[in-house]
Parts: C-alpha cells; sequence; structure tokens
C-alpha cells in the first residue's frame, strides 16, 4: 500500500460527522504519525510504500478513529501554538479556542517579568506555550489530578521550559501576587456531559465537568481572584457558550469586572478578561505620574 492509497482507505473508513468533519486531513495526521513522518511529507509522496508494521498501526487507528477514538487521543500528541504536546486520556486534549486565550494573554500588556499562574493545566499546553513566548515570564501552574501532572512535566521537560508544578486544587497552595492568571477549567454543565460528541467523551470527566451550570470551579476561582491578582493583573478564563454573563455577575460580587470579552469563530464570547474594579483608573492616575500605563493597549 503507498500513501496515496493509504489516504484514499482513510476517505472511505471515516465517515465526514459532526466529530469528523475532514477525513482527509485526520488521515494525514494518523499516516504521517503512523509512518514517523511529517504532515508534509505525507503530502509529497503519494507514491511511498508503507513498511508492513506501519500499514498494520494506520489500519488499526482507522479503526479505532470510525468508532469515536479522537486522532490526537491514538497518536498521543496534539497541535497547539505550533508545538506537540503528549496527551493521555488522563488530560483534556488541547482545542484551538484555548488558543484564543493564550493569544489574548500574549498580547496583553503585562511587564517583561511578569509572575503568571495557569490554574488546572492539564498538559501544561498554556502555561508551557506562555513561558516560551515569553522567557522573561515567571510562570506557575497548578493542578490536582496526579496523573495529569505526570503529562504536564513530561511536556515540560520534552519542551524544556522552566514552569513551575504545584499539586493542589485551584490555586489553594499559592500566594499571590500574579500579574496574569489563566485558567480552562471545566465549564461544561453536569447534564450536558452525555450528550457531547463522542470525541469529547474521550476527555477525562474531571476536566469537563463544571457542575450543575458549569460555572461550579470557575466562581471558587473568581472569588479567589481578589487575593491572587496584583493590583493590575488580569485573568483570563475560558467558558462554553452563554456563560460571560454569569461570570460577569460573579466578577461584580468580588470587586472585580470583565475588561473584555474575546469571541471564537462560533461567535461565542469564549474568553473573558477580568480585573479589579477600578484598577484601569488606577493605572490611568499611575500613568499620569510617569509610571508605564498597562491598561491603555488593552482597552
Ligand atoms: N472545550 C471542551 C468542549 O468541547 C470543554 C473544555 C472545558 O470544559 N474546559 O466542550
Amino acid at each position: 500500500m503507498n500513501v496515496a492509497e493509504a489516504l484514499a482507505l482513510a476517505e472511505a473508513a471515516l465517515p465526514r460527522r459532526e466529530g469528523i468533519p475532514d477525513p482527509r486531513r485526520e488521515g494525514v495526521w494518523l499516516l504521517a504519525r503512523a509512518c514517523g513522518r511529517s504532515d508534509t511529507w505525507v503530502h509529497l509522496n503519494p507514491g511511498a510504500e508503507l513498511a508492513p508494521g506501519e500499514e498494520s498501526l494506520f489500519r488499526d487507528w482507522l479503526e479505532r478513529r470510525a468508532a469515536g477514538e479522537p486522532a490526537h487521543h491514538l497518536t498521543g500528541r496534539c497541535p497547539f501554538w505550533n508545538r506537540e504536546f503528549l496527551v493521555t486520556p488522563a488530560v483534556l486534549v488541547p482545542r484551538p479556542e484555548t488558543e484564543l486565550l493564550v493569544d489574548a494573554a500574549l498580547r496583553s500588556p503585562a511587564s517583561q517579568s511578569a509572575r503568571v499562574l495557569d490554574v488546572g493545566t492539564g498538559s501544561a499546553c498554556i502555561a508551557a506555550t506562555l513561558a516560551l513566548e515569553r522567557r522573561g515570564w515567571n510562570v506557575t501552574a497548578t493542578e490536582l489530578s496526579p496523573e495529569a501532572l505526570v503529562v504536564a512535566r513530561a511536556n515540560l521537560c520534552a519542551l524544556s521550559v522552566a514552569v513551575g508544578l504545584v499539586r493542589c486544587d485551584l490555586a489553594a497552595a499559592l500566594r499571590g501576587p500574579f500579574d496574569l492568571v489563566t485558567a480552562n477549567l471545566p465549564y461544561v454543565p453536569t447534564a450536558d456531559l452525555a450528550a457531547l460528541p463522542l470525541e469529547v467523551q474521550h476527555d477525562p470527566p474531571a476536566a469537563l465537568d463544571g457542575g450543575a451550570d458549569g460555572l461550579d470551579l470557575v466562581c471558587r476561582l473568581v472569588a479567589d481572584l481578589p487575593r491572587l491578582l496584583a493590583p493590575c493583573g488580569l485573568a483570563l478564563l475560558e467558558l462554553g457558550e452563554g456563560q460571560a454573563d454569569a461570570v460577569a455577575d460573579a466578577a461584580r460580587e468580588n470587586a472585580l469586572e470583565v475588561v473584555r470579552r474575546v469571541r471564537d469563530l462560533g461567535g461565542c464570547d469564549r474568553i473573558v478578561v477580568l480585573q479589579r474594579a477600578g484598577a484601569a483608573n488606577e493605572a490611568n492616575h499611575e500613568d499620569t505620574k510617569g509610571t508605564k500605563n498597562h491598561k491603555e493597549e488593552h482597552l
């Protein structure tokens, strides 16, 4: 079997459906990893013959993929912000939406030596990316699941990036202040879990289940932000559809305010950015005294 035949087989074996919007693309991803090659090599070598071991691994993956196992779980790797992360069933597979959170964090006016906290880090995709993209940032990440911590540690090692890993519930073991707090916590309402696409159901329930309204953990973290955030610090939280207003209410109850919402391609307010109520004014005031205004560019 050659590469072109293998890709044709993938398209025949993977029915296009909600969880498999682009069978050919998934075929390329699986084939490249089965052959230990890059996606580009697959595109450029349609006539290359597969070794018997490569072909049988590819056929096995196609069968399991058709039955609903996500391609990233099969290969144990997932792309995120131009890098590949190790993933296992112990962690949420990084999603493109979470790249919006990273993008918002990188665009924030945090200083070159910002103290950054990523809460519930899972694979450490957010923490590692921020530390790699901003070498001066001092990044700490927390995670409660020991199995997820093993994956996080492996990714930090593989990417040779220094991030402090702490095992605790949300940020319970840490003291602020942090200039940036990021979190992609579980936010799916418990009742919605069973109706998630087959692929999402392969993610660990502990990384998805956010309680009755999906916001149990998010609201617990919001209530802790006044303790964690530096005076002009920002918190960036990933949310599910229709949750931004409830989080804005929770923020208000904790003397915080939403300063920005970032929409995803589906038009959902996916990321909210919080800071202490009135912090923008403080920054402006400081600016008139000659201190760098951290807020202007952001707002
Ligand atoms: N993005 C996941 C989904 O597809 C949910 C992730 C989370 O709960 N943080 O529903």
